[in-house]
């Protein structure tokens, strides 16, 4: 296993493997990595011959009174951790490194990065796009994975990548969850005992939410105000949204047809978790 910290570097060692005709793969990460990264890792390796992980917390996509500053970092741990699971190379770069000077340029996927967690975190999803763009460059993946847990970031980048005409295979991964159905999150860290308890909710408000589709609702208003009511009777969680969208385009469903994704965002304390699940409406 090799920490790499060095754009220059980590260019040169991408070039040189696919020299060799090596599949490279890749998983970017802000770091503090629970099973939920872990699992994407374990896929990536399956389908390539060289796996890189970055751990970059990229200040870009954070807002102004978001947690950049705070957000949990333990390089140690996240080592130890990949080295266990066999991972080829860190890209470990720091800031100064990433953006020695202003960044003028940005990638921005207009449409998508709109509505859900667009609406509330202006420019986020452009800072997303922006610095996975810059790490693409920097890490020549064949093969990239992300996670569902991330939906809409997982849409854009794919969208991203075929609009911009990178050569790089997207790989959408399922949420990895504790035992009790919260997904697994380095913002979990934030919770204490009770939010944590309580923030089971979350998943279980989707899991109704399926059920009910399932059971051949089709109104979306309805299910969501099930959905509230459940949320706010059974936890102190203070919705940010829960919308019902077109798993494709991400575009708001009134009626619910083919397959949609149930998003949603609450803050349990200063922890502003998010979920979602995948229903094929029949
Ligand atoms: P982050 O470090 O939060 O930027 O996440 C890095 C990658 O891990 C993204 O592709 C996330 O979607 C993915 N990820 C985060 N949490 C989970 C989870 N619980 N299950 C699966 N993937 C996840």
């Amino acid at each position: 296993m090799r920490v790499v910290k060095k754009i220059k570097e980590m260019k040169k060692i991408a070039d040189q493997l696919r020299k060799e005709g090596k599949i490279i793969g890749f998983v970017p990460t802000m770091g503090y990595l629970h099973e939920g990264h872990l699992s994407l890792v374990k896929i990536a390796k399956r389908k390539s011959d060289v796996c890189v992980v970055s751990i970059f917390v990229n200040p870009l996509q954070f807002g102004p009174k978001e947690d950049y500053h705070t957000y949990p970092r333990n390089f140690k741990r996240d080592k130890k951790l990949l080295t266990a699971l066999g991972v080829d190379i860190i890209f470990y770069p720091s800031e100064k490194e990433i953006y020695p000077e202003p960044c003028l340029t940005s990638v921005q996927v207009k449409k998508l990065s709109e509505g859900l967690c667009g609406r509330v975190r202006p420019g986020h999803f452009e800072g997303v796009a922006t610095i996975v763009t810059k790490l693409f460059n920097i890490v020549k993946p064949h093969i990239a994975v992300f996670g569902q847990k991330d939906y809409q970031q997982a849409i854009i980048i794919k969208k991203m990548v075929k609009d911009l005409n990178f050569d790089i295979k997207i790989i959408i991964a399922p949420t990895i969850r504790e035992k009790n159905g919260l997904a697994c999150s380095s913002r979990n860290i934030y919770l204490n005992e009770k939010e944590r308890k309580e923030a089971t909710v979350l998943y279980q408000s989707l899991r109704l939410a399926k059920k009910m589709i399932k059971e051949g609702e089709r109104n979306s208003e309805r299910i969501i105000k099930e959905m509230k009511k459940l949320i706010t009777t059974k936890s102190s969680g203070k919705i940010d949204y829960i919308e019902i969208v077109d798993a494709k385009t991400l575009a708001p469903v009134k009626k619910i047809s083919g397959k949609v994704c149930i998003a949603l965002a609450v803050f349990f304390g200063k922890a502003r978790l998010i979920d979602n699940i995948l229903v094929q409406s029949g």
